[in-house]
């Protein structure tokens, strides 16, 4: 039992780093491929013969651009973002110049991973400073240590080898945004390559189109849908978890709650995400009235509700 405490899970997660360079090409794969069988093999063409098809086809181009546009656009901010880093020498600000960081601060146990030291009683409940010995620094409320990036990322929701970056404070916003119109543009392939996915079963089509098109609408079709499906149950989860103010992280931890102290109710918790201009909740942006008033988006301190029952 001794020796599976000692084991770090997360060590392995270093190689993430690698392999999330070849999801980028990954990601560049997919989009090619759906560009192809969505612009260029079936909508495109239809465009030159006029009446109602063009007209139809030109519709689903305009959309189809538009959302690509914008999830380029999401995919380069949260890649490019920094998710958030602890200042040097970062302190509580109630913490006492004094404190004995050795003896009272709750501290990450050095090199192997032990659950109960990374994430013990004393820190769920943030009744006592924290502190990270591989960053040999404070530790703000949210934040955690990411064993891919090999430090503390503030308000940290996840590692992701799809963006190559953490998710935390100040990428998040763009994270769900960048789901929320790939699972668009995703449906909106999927249900314009239909037609051709049922017309693929008919022998007539198979003969009169070349093999490697068919390939390519046959799988741009399949990825869409797969892609589609995977993110509607991801969306669906983070959309549960914004509203409820809570990180993927601190899942477990608000299980432990009587009352989650974060939970500012769900238009509070929206804006600590999206920011209080309702018009840029769907653009990569916040206006400078946010980034000056919202400090949860610098992640270093947290509204919490007064009547909070750990
Ligand atoms: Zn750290
Ligand atoms: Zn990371």
């Amino acid at each position: 039992m001794e020796c599976c405490r000692r084991v770090n899970p997360f060590r392995a997660c270093t190689g993430l780093r690698g392999l999330g360079y070849l999801m980028l090409a990954f990601v560049a794969a997919i989009v090619a491929v759906s560009y192809y069988a969505v612009v260029v093999y079936t909508w495109g063409p239809l465009l030159l013969g006029g009446g109602d098809a063009a007209a139809a086809a030109a519709a689903v181009l305009v959309a189809f651009h538009l959302l690509l546009a914008l999830i380029i656009w999401c995919y380069l901010v949260v890649v490019f973002t920094d998710p958030g880093a602890v200042p040097e020498n970062w302190r509580h600000s109630s913490e006492d110049d004094a404190m004995d960081v050795n003896s009272s601060i709750v501290s990450d146990n050095e090199g192997a991973f032990n659950w109960d030291a990374t994430y013990p009683d004393s820190e769920r409940q943030g009744s006592a400073p924290r502190y990270c010995s591989r960053c040999q620094n404070g530790k703000p409320p949210r934040c955690h240590h990411c064993s891919v990036c090999n430090r503390c990322v503030l308000k940290m929701d996840h590692h992701c080898v799809w963006v190559v970056n953490c998710v935390g404070a100040r990428n998040y916003k763009y994270f769900l945004l960048f789901l929320v119109y790939t699972f668009i543009e995703t449906v909106l392939d999927t249900l314009v390559l239909l037609p051709n996915f049922i017309e693929f079963f008919r022998d007539e089509s198979r003969r009169s189109s070349s093999p490697g098109n068919i390939a390519v609408m046959f799988l741009a079709f399949v990825l869409n849908l797969a892609f589609a499906l995977s993110l509607l149950c991801f969306i669906g989860m983070h959309m549960s978890l914004v509203t409820s103010n809570t990180t993927s992280i601190e899942v477990h931890e608000r299980r432990n709650s009587v009352s989650w102290k974060y939970d500012l109710g769900w238009r509070k918790n929206l804006e600590q995400v999206f920011g209080t201009k309702m018009l840029l909740w769907f653009l990569p942006l916040y206006s400078a009235e946010d980034l000056h008033n919202i400090g949860a988006l610098h992640g270093l301190e947290f509204p919490t509700r007064s009547d909070a029952v750990v």
